[in-house]
């Protein structure tokens, strides 16, 4: 494939110059979190629950602050939250963060939203959960690494339950091969032409995913997995927030037993 060859050529010149590729970060925090069910009648979304004295959102945009391979921040919020990010991170002197957006319906018209708010100059584009705080920014680094060599790679972690893929009602149809699942997470980095292709491919051929991997799988493209280990959770039920101050308590040397498995 032509374009295949240019797009390795081009992240090898990279490499061998030692300077990155202009990379654009997309934060997604336009959900509504309603799987937090301790939130359901307050007015606040997952984002800014407090985790390890600072809000959701705050960690989680202040690794990427502290990538050095992310030159840009798109943040895609709720409208009705908008007013509220502006203050935070200025106080949290966020400076990378050039657009707060109002994010769509789903997941994807949210990406969409980021994808258009970034800059001309952006080669790469990392999507990335704001409901994921847990990641590091080496973790980012070693994502985006695998993306200017390949094209698109994303942080994942290799299955440790069997998966069963079923039908509607729950019958097992098939058992993939553990050994060759893996569980997709984010960031998700991407040269930013090849995911702008696949995006308005999906739009044209109205595909619905839950992560940005799968529009580019869906064009061909091939998606390197990176391993980032088991902590990088996505705060989705209330437990989740247990979970994910358990493992600051492992990082900070103040809970007994475990490895962390933090690094990459
Ligand atoms: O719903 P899901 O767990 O896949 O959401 C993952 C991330 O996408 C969350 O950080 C959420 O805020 C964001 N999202 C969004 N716009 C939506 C739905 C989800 O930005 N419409």
């Amino acid at each position: 494939m032509q374009i295949l060859d240019t797009i390795t050529r081009a992240a090898e010149g990279f490499a061998a110059h030692g300077k990155h590729p202009f990379t654009s970060a997309v934060i997604l925090a336009g959900g509504m979190g309603s799987r937090m069910k301790q939130n359901g009648g307050s007015q606040t979304t997952k984002q800014f629950l407090s985790l390890g004295g600072e809000a959701v959102i705050l960690r989680t945009v202040r690794m990427f602050e502290e990538c050095p391979d992310i030159d840009e921040i798109i943040l895609v919020v709720r409208e009705e939250e908008k007013s509220l990010y502006s203050p935070m991170l200025a106080h949290a002197e966020m400076h990378k963060v050039k657009k707060i957006v109002t994010g769509g319906k789903t997941r994807q018209d949210s990406a969409f939203a980021g994808l258009l708010a970034t800059s001309r100059e952006s080669e790469f584009i990392a999507i990335h959960d704001g409901a994921r705080p847990l990641i590091l920014p080496d973790q980012i680094s070693a994502v985006a690494k695998e993306a200017y060599r390949i094209g698109a790679a994303a942080a994942a972690s290799p299955a440790k339950d069997t998966v069963k893929l079923t039908d509607g009602p729950g019958y097992v149809e098939s058992t993939p091969d553990r050994s060759r699942v893996w569980m997709a997470a984010t960031p998700q980095i991407f040269k930013t032409e090849e995911y702008r292709a696949a995006v308005y491919l999906g739009k044209e051929k109205k595909i619905a995913v839950t992560d940005d991997c799968s529009l580019v799988e869906a064009i061909g493209f091939p998606v390197k997995m990176v391993d980032v280990g088991y902590q990088n959770l996505k705060i989705t039920t209330p437990e989740d927030l247990y979970f994910a101050e358990a493992i600051l308590r492992l990082r900070a040397g103040k809970a007994p037993g475990g490895t962390s498995d933090a690094g990459v």
